[in-house]
């Protein structure tokens, strides 16, 4: 048995089919005429545009505020001129509010340069991440300087980045941590200096042998006697880079029904968002780009792409020299938790982290049929949930009454889906579950 951590319920072992860009270096897209920027990036509130139709914008001004609740601001990830506002395609909602800008191609790239962040205070710091506009990138798109402010009778011991990387098919995070490496580590180094902590651990999984030495290297060349940053090498097992499970494999300590990570001392962070929060302070770069892969047998070119928020899936695939024959579907995030699509038209947002094109032999089209009553899915929840019985009862119109089983726990992972003999579509149920069920 392995002596490896990891979390104790459930998971499954689906095939990583990551071999298709994992030794693939990241490469910067040439930037395109026209970008769309979604005004709701983060979790809140949408963004209020701050710039009017026919203004001239500058890489990394701001074009978006958010006026009131939880949120961050907005940048323009291009120099150029606002065409105007509108409505953009959207992986989830079907459309949502956006800004159109026309690139100025004849603009040179905007050039930061490093600050002495160490003299900063916490207060300073944290005004940074937030005026960068950063939020929670290889996730829900959670605002990071919120996260970095846990409620004081909750105090903080333990700071996790979130390296495991787990969803098959995507090496964005995998290939950050081979070539990004220093800026990861340095991004910890301000992270514990506003949490006010000494100790950092990155977990990542035992397949990514590479970055768990590149990353061990930078970490043990930055860390110092007031500051710890430890490389946890984690069992491979879905879905391990999900908050909840990170923290019980490398702390052991269970997060609590509907608590946050800090209600057991942690707080966890992706390791793009780490990079992120290392542009944001140390270059005081906002986020406007973003690290992710495209990938699966029905592009013509897989990569991992260095592009600008706002970049439509279409110049995207125009780039990389267009779709093959054998495409059967798209989908937006990985193959466990993403969202099939049925257009190009969308624009990359903040929280984009892959665009997979997918051949016949690469998605299970077997129609669903009879729950035949086998509990693999209560075996294969993470959570403990009982997925069959959701289902059941949204099949059997009482949707609202499946509170009993802990939908609102259910993060949607899939592992009760992607074991399921009957191919039933459990977080289809369970979504719907959700809308109706009350808390
Ligand atoms: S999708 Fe929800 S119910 Fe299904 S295994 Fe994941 S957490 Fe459990
Ligand atoms: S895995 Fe599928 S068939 Fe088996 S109990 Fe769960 S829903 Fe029913």
């Amino acid at each position: 048995m392995s002596s490896l951590l990891t979390f104790p319920k459930g998971g499954v072992h689906p095939p990583a089919s990551k071999g298709l860009t994992a030794n693939l270096a990241i490469e910067v897209m040439p930037v395109p005429d026209e970008l769309e920027i979604i005004l709701g990036q983060h979790i809140g509130a949408p963004c209020t545009p701050t710039v009017t139709p026919k203004d001239a914008v500058l890489e990394g001004g701001l074009i978006g505020e958010v006026t009131k609740g939880l949120g961050v601001p907005l940048h323009a990830p291009v120099t150029g001129t606002i065409k105007g506002f509108g409505m953009s395609g959207h992986p989830m909602r079907v459309s949502a509010p956006s800004i159109t800008i026309q690139t100025d191609t004849e603009a040179l790239p905007v050039q930061y340069s490093r600050c002495d962040w160490q003299k900063l205070s916490k207060e300073e710091l944290l005004a940074k991440v937030h005026a960068a506009g950063v939020i929670g990138i290889g996730g829900a798109g959670f605002p990071s300087h919120v996260k970095l402010s846990p409620p004081p009778d909750n105090p903080v011991d333990t700071l996790i980045l979130n390296g495991a990387e787990c969803e098959p098919y995507i090496t964005a995070d995998h290939r950050q941590m081979l070539e990004r490496a220093q800026e990861i580590v340095e991004g910890a180094l301000v992270i514990l200096k506003i949490l006010g902590i000494k100790k950092c651990f990155i977990g990542i999984e035992n397949n990514k042998p590479d970055a768990i030495k590149t990353m061990t290297e930078a970490a043990a060349a930055a860390s110092t006697p007031e500051h710890t940053v430890v490389v946890q090498p984690l069992q491979v097992k879905y879905p391990q880079g999900s908050e909840k499970q990170l923290i019980q494999a490398i702390t052991g300590r269970k997060v609590p029904g509907f608590a946050l990570p800090s209600a057991v001392g942690v707080v966890v962070h992706n390791v793009s968002t780490a990079r992120a929060i290392y542009d944001a302070v140390v270059l005081s770069k906002p986020l406007y780009e973003k690290v992710m892969t495209i990938s699966g047998k029905g592009i013509k070119r897989p990569a991992n792409l260095l592009v600008k928020v706002g970049t439509k899936v279409s110049d995207i695939v125009e780039y990389l020299g267009g779709v093959t024959p054998e495409l059967a579907k798209i989908v937006m995030g990985g193959p466990m938790m993403g969202f099939a699509v049925s257009s190009l038209d969308i624009p990359v947002t903040k929280t984009t982290s892959s665009v997979l094109f997918l051949a016949e032999d690469e998605i299970d089209t077997t129609p669903h049929s009879q729950c035949i009553r086998c509990g693999w899915c209560l075996n294969a929840c993470p959570m403990g949930l009982e997925p069959k019985e959701i289902a059941l009862y949204v099949e059997a119109g009482r949707p609202q009454d499946t509170g009993q089983f802990g939908v609102f726990e259910c993060f949607e992972c899939g592992c009760c889906a992607y074991v399921c003999p009957a191919k039933r579509p459990l977080v289809q149920f369970i979504r719907l579950a959700k809308m109706k069920a009350k808390r």
